[in-house]
């Protein structure tokens, strides 16, 4: 086996819902929503599947999604984009790793920043790239001016970043996103942005996407996800968003991952993503108000809830809640002895781990999350 895979065990994403199963618990480990996505839009890749081809698609995606994709970045984020921005994958994740292997040879530097979704890293090793972390404090998460510096000293070849940031829920203000344009322009870096997250935005937070800073036109790469946009996780399409020249090398690597994706799915996003404001101001407005009621049931039974500016998630500080277990045995004890599946954040560490810190799902109904809630109180009180 090769040593990046040797090294590593089944996610940690796998490992809690296994034991959820296992346990018969509550999952607010991995993230996805307890509920399906809009009706019309699997009604329109309903339609697609039987009245449509289902042979190959382009390579690069089909017409009337690479379309829609440029017209809703432009609606939603003014990104002044056009079909050949736009590459179709299965998944965010084929995304990230047709970037990653296009752009990252034996020995090149890439900054990862921390904490950070677990794909990241074996990527980036798989593709002999050396990992830089930049690491971020709890409980604001916040880029400095003096982080990013460090983290660009010798001028690594890719950043890849992650906004809004699984699995610290931190969305970047402007200043911030400024930061890493400013780095990047400075040291010619290619950005990889992971924005799966752009649509579940909290409190009236806008997203400003790096890729649409000035100057950043040409070095950065959009990563969107349908299934984290339609609340249905499991259908796996993905966007790359990249000026024609950078997205050459990145279809040349997704030729030989997946080469196509579903077409009928391809076809229900394509509808979708012309959906009007409203529905993505209702579905913000609903995860908005699961959060709020997670976040205050957590508080009134006595944990200390980190803020929330976006994802299906939250995190709780253990320390700060009384709790001295670590954030590995907590989650053990609480999947077997509670009845909660919760994911521990020292995963999304390469180096030495923050290991106070533990992350709730709270896209579930209010019923489910009040239930673990009671559950959660009644162990930590025992
Ligand atoms: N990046 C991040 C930050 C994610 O949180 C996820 C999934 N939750 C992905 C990538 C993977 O997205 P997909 O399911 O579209 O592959
Ligand atoms: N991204 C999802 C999460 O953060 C999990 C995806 C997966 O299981 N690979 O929970």
């Amino acid at each position: 086996m090769n040593p990046v895979y040797a090294s590593l065990g089944t996610t940690i994403f796998e490992e809690m819902s296994s034991l959820a199963r296992q346990y018969g618990a509550i999952n607010l480990g991995q993230g996805f929503p307890e509920t399906d996505g809009p009706i019309d839009v699997r009604q329109a890749a309903a339609d697609a599947l039987l009245k449509h081809s289902n042979q190959y698609p382009p390579m690069m995606g089909m017409a009337e999604l690479r379309r829609a994709v440029a017209d809703h970045y432009a609606r939603f984020q003014g990104l002044p984009i056009t079909p050949d921005h736009v590459l179709v994958t299965s998944g965010a994740t084929e995304a990230l790793a047709a970037s990653i292997l296009a752009l990252v040879s034996e020995d090149d530097e890439v900054v990862l920043i921390e904490p950070m979704y677990d794909a990241y890293r074996p990527l980036v090793e798989r593709a002999g790239g050396r990992v830089r972390t930049l690491r971020l404090a709890p409980p604001d998460w916040r880029l400095t001016p003096r982080a990013v510096e460090q983290a660009f000293v010798g001028s690594p070849k890719v950043l890849v970043m992650n906004d809004p940031l699984n699995p610290a829920a931190r969305a970047f203000d402007q200043d911030e996103i400024a930061l890493l344009a400013e780095a990047c322009q400075c040291h010619g870096t290619i950005a990889i942005c992971d924005e799966v997250w752009e649509h579940v935005l909290f409190d009236g937070r806008r997203h400003h996407p790096l890729i649409g800073m000035p100057g950043m036109a040409a070095q950065a790469i959009k990563i969107g996800s349908a299934g984290k946009i339609f609340s249905m996780t499991g259908w796996k399409v993905g966007f790359v968003i990249a000026d024609p020249a950078l997205l050459q090398p990145v279809a040349r690597a997704h030729q030989f991952l997946t080469f196509t994706t579903p077409p009928a799915l391809q076809l229900g996003v394509a509808y979708g993503l012309g959906k009007d404001d409203a529905w993505f101001a209702d579905m913000r407005a609903g995860y908005q108000h699961s959060r709020d009621g997670l976040r205050d049931g957590l508080e009134r039974a006595g944990f200390s809830v980190l803020p929330s500016d976006a994802t299906y998630f939250l995190c709780v500080d253990l320390r700060a809640s009384g709790i001295e277990d670590d954030d590995r045995d907590f989650c053990r004890r609480a999947v077997e002895q509670a009845g909660v599946a919760a994911i521990p954040l020292s995963p999304f560490y390469a180096g030495s781990a923050e290991t106070g810190i533990i992350r709730l799902c709270f896209a579930k109904p209010y019923s489910v999350l009040a239930d673990a809630i009671e559950r959660l109180a009644r162990m930590k009180f025992r």
